[in-house]
């Protein structure tokens, strides 16, 4: 079994996979460099291609004996280009750019738009923004086999880039047909978190938990307009929530994206649910081995923030340099977390415990880490509830998860803080404070000497009992004492 160094920060990344990182060795890389959480892109790739991932992820995690989330990013009712003879094209500034129905690969002058609905919609003065806003075409005439535009602003094209219609609204359901297929493959092939696109309503959420059930976890992505009026009802209907910058600075306007990635963030860590910021954050590494000091500003704010992931996008999933990306990015979250502001700041937003028992505690093992020193906050759980209330507290020191179900260890793998184990069922209050220091001392936090707090409801399998904390002191040989 490989060797696994306990990441050295509380905040997650999550890691796109694509051409450019799929390849067992390169994911191998990506993950001993920091990538904790995977995602795909359901929008690029067919089923074959993702079931190689899917057996790709679940081999290295079987290496590293490390639970590894895989969130399956459905494309939701976005509007794409179809691909082109040289998989992209450049636009010039000015030109003429027909959108049409014939399915033949594009090139500088026109390409297929297979939305049929568009082109009944589409009326001559509105704009059609491809590649997250970077081309701009007005439409000149709409027929219904074309839409003539010109090229306002033009630029390099290629093969699926993504289409807003920021100027019509567009009758598409949440979930397409091809989200329904997916979806359903994504929930057998084992997937830990759907990604739901372009969510606009709490509706749309419900209709996806119908047909996925429980299995997966739900992460709403936030991306239009119509999600940020409904915001909170949204977090409630979610396991999760993902601040998707790149169509909401679209949808919207690129400037309302900072002040909305605070405000989502702080609504979602409120509710102990894990959020993700998402898209661009170090996206000049796409094609060069260093980033803007402006992108490590804006991964380091996000941290600062107290998010529970950051995301790598392309640069991951079709980049030059992958591995240099999450090195990156990794290092930026390392060093912002051994700032001494940084568990200030990480606390400005005031998480109130609500009156429950679960709850309290939580708190307590909170401030038991701010008071003495400890190594580690160990809780045991079942559904992974007390890992997120414990986590939404902020704690100064790293929350060992230990649970029973590997759907779950994988879950939680995406919180803030959260260092899942998946372990054999226990029985008893003293079974549990020795596994409590065992596994604590197995995966390096702490030795001879060193204090934990165990967190844990009696009896052990009841989901939502939560009712015990215990802190213990490690002898050092609890290894040799015991066995599993
Ligand atoms: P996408 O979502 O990459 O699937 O478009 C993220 C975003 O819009 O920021
Ligand atoms: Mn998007």
């Amino acid at each position: 079994m490989a060797k696994f160094d306990p990441r050295n920060r509380k905040v997650k990344i999550l890691a796109t996979i694509g051409p450019a990182s799929r390849d067992p060795d390169m994911l191998r890389r990506l993950f001993r460099a920091g990538a904790d959480a995977f995602r795909f892109n359901m929008s690029h790739g067919d089923h074959a291609f993702h079931a190689e991932n899917f057996k790709a992820v679940r081999a290295l995690e079987k290496q590293f004996n490390r639970p590894i989330a895989i969130l399956c990013d459905l494309q939701g009712p976005k509007l794409r280009v179809g691909t082109f003879a040289d998989q992209r094209a450049v636009i010039p500034h000015g030109s003429r750019f027909v959108l049409d129905r014939d399915e033949t690969p594009g090139d500088a002058t026109r390409v297929c738009l297979p939305h049929p609905e568009l082109f009944d919609l589409m009326e001559p003065g509105q704009r059609l923004l491809i590649n997250d806003g970077k081309i701009r075409l007005r439409v000149l005439e709409a027929h219904p086999d074309r839409i003539v535009c010109k090229a306002e602003v033009g630029g390099v094209i290629s093969d699926r880039k993504g289409v807003n219609v920021p100027d019509a609204e567009i009758p598409i359901p949440a979930l397409t047909e091809k989200d329904k297929r997916d979806l359903t493959f994504a929930v057998d092939q084992g997937a830990d978190w759907i990604g739901l696109s372009f969510v606009q309503r709490p509706e749309d959420l419900i209709e996806a938990r119908r047909l996925m059930g429980d299995r997966c976890a739900l992460c709403a992505k936030i991306e239009k307009p119509q999600a940020v009026q409904r915001l909170d009802e949204i977090i409630e209907h979610s396991d999760g929530i993902m601040v998707a910058r790149g169509d909401l600075g679209v949808e919207l306007n690129p400037e309302d994206v900072p002040p909305l990635q605070k405000k989502i963030v702080n609504a979602t860590r409120l509710k102990g649910k894990p959020v993700i910021v998402a898209t661009q954050m170090l996206e000049s590494m796409i094609e060069s081995p260093a980033p803007t000091r402006a992108e490590v500003s804006d991964v380091a704010n996000a941290v600062y923030d107290g998010v529970d992931a950051v995301m790598l996008s392309a640069e991951t999933a079709a980049g030059e340099w992958p591995e240099e990306s999450v090195i990156m990015m990794n290092a930026i979250a390392s060093r912002i977390e051994q700032d001494e502001d940084y568990k200030l700041r990480v606390r400005l937003l005031d998480t109130p415990p609500d009156p429950t028992v679960a709850d309290a505690l939580s708190h307590s093992c909170m401030t038991i880490a701010d008071t003495v020193q400890l190594s580690v906050i160990a809780v045991f759980t079942w559904s992974g509830g007390s890992a997120r209330r414990v986590t939404r507290e902020r704690p100064a020191v790293p929350v060992m998860v230990l649970t029973p179900s590997v759907a779950v260890a994988r879950r939680v793998s995406l919180l803030w803080g959260a260092h899942a184990v998946a372990t054999k069922d226990i029985g008893s209050f003293e079974e549990m404070i020795g596994k409590g220091k065992r596994m604590a001392l197995r995966h390096g936090f702490g030795g001879k000497g060193c204090r934990l707090v165990v967190m844990a409801g009696v009896p052990f399998g009841v989901s939502g009992a939560t009712n015990l904390l215990h802190v213990v002191t490690m002898e050092g040989d609890e290894l040799q004492k015991h066995e599993g």
